[in-house]
């Protein structure tokens, strides 16, 4: 690393410490720390994350980090502090928010998410650090570091939405579950989870816009040549809230136990919303299940598919195979 950031690295841990006090031992961070109690989390994992509190004032973290001897510039850079160009000062980005350190693969925090205690106003619920030179976040995969050695022990690793998912599965005794940084996957991403595992179970929010960001995923790693499964969450819940409402035991047991396979998924995918009694859900439906199917898959697969297909629509398996000959033909 340049001398800059390592100024910035040595500033975020120097930030995590001073929002972790806060929470932990300061009557400023005791609604923060009610709240993050009452959602689950325990003491234990609050240290072990060194979750924090920034204090809703304007320049606590400035003036501290310039009392330290930080060049302010660098840490305006680093996305800790806001230079305000007019008068020439420096105000604190997190103000009035819970701070979820984010760390590289070797457990050094090079970014923060910052998250409201009440989402009724107009700020955003989640504010993250920006691109610095030492976050890219469309590489970081959160909880990475802490995930990896059961990622290599299970041979699989959990895809999250959220990051508090993952804080979550945690807790229900999953630990090699990681999160992008609310972004949609990039190749970056994969190619390291590549060089850790040959599969990838997506568990994604249970609502549509998670049904949809699963979708993209799935096909995403499945091009890579990953092996994919996708566990899907029911009644719009997210890891969290399922957990929260049925227990670790289920969670484990019922969703990241049994996830679909990645062709069932696709077929699910395709299937809601349509209604086979019309002609053309029909027909849209054999033709975008087609489409996944003729890509790299086995003769089995494609005979145990394709009678399902059958059975879903009433069309007869032979029509549907020769549509799918049809199909790969034209692609040839
Ligand atoms: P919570 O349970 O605290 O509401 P969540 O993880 O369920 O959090 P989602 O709305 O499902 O929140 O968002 C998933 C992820 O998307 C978050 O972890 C965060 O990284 C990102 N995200 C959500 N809202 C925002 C936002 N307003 N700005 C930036 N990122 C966001
Ligand atoms: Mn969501
Ligand atoms: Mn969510
Ligand atoms: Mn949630």
């Amino acid at each position: 690393f340049s001398k800059k950031e390592q100024q910035m690295r040595e500033a975020h841990a120097f930030a995590v410490e001073f929002y972790h006090h806060i929470l932990m031992n300061t009557e400023d961070g005791e609604q923060a720390l009610n709240y993050l109690l009452e959602r689950g989390f325990t003491r234990d994992q609050i240290e072990t994350h060194q979750i924090g509190w920034a204090m809703p004032n304007w320049d606590t973290l400035s003036i501290l980090l310039d009392r330290k001897g930080f060049d302010l510039e660098d840490m305006a850079e680093s996305g800790l502090i806001i230079h305000k160009e007019n008068d020439n000062s420096y105000f604190d980005r997190f103000r009035g928010r819970i701070m979820f350190p984010i760390r590289d693969e070797n457990g050094k925090t090079i970014a923060f998410s910052g998250r409201i205690l009440n989402t009724n106003g107009d700020d955003a619920k989640y504010l993250n650090s920006p691109e610095t030179p030492i976050f890219h976040k469309s590489q970081v995969l959160y909880n990475l570091d802490k995930a990896r050695a059961s990622i290599r022990k299970t041979r699989q690793v959990i895809l999250m939405e959220g990051f508090i998912d993952v804080l979550a599965a945690n807790r229900a005794g999953v630990y090699n579950a990681v999160a992008t940084m609310g972004t949609s996957l990039t190749s970056q991403h994969i190619t390291k989870l590549k060089r850790l595992v040959q599969q990838v179970t997506v568990c994604y929010d249970g609502d549509n816009a998670g049904f949809e960001a699963a979708k993209r995923a799935a096909q995403m790693l499945h091009e890579e040549q990953l092996k994919v499964e996708v566990s899907v969450l029911p009644d719009k819940l997210d890891p969290d809230e399922f957990i929260r409402a049925n227990g670790a035991e289920v969670f484990k047991n019922q969703i990241i136990d049994k996830p679909h396979a990645y062709i069932a998924f696709m077929m699910m995918h395709a299937k809601r919303g349509k209604n086979f009694q019309f002609e053309n859900d029909t027909l849209q439906y054999i033709q975008e299940v087609l489409e996944t199917l003729k890509g790299d898959t086995s003769p089995t697969e494609r005979d145990l598919y394709i009678r399902q297909i059958a059975a879903d629509t009433n069309i007869s398996p032979e029509a549907i195979n020769a549509q799918l000959r049809k199909l790969t033909a034209d692609t040839v």
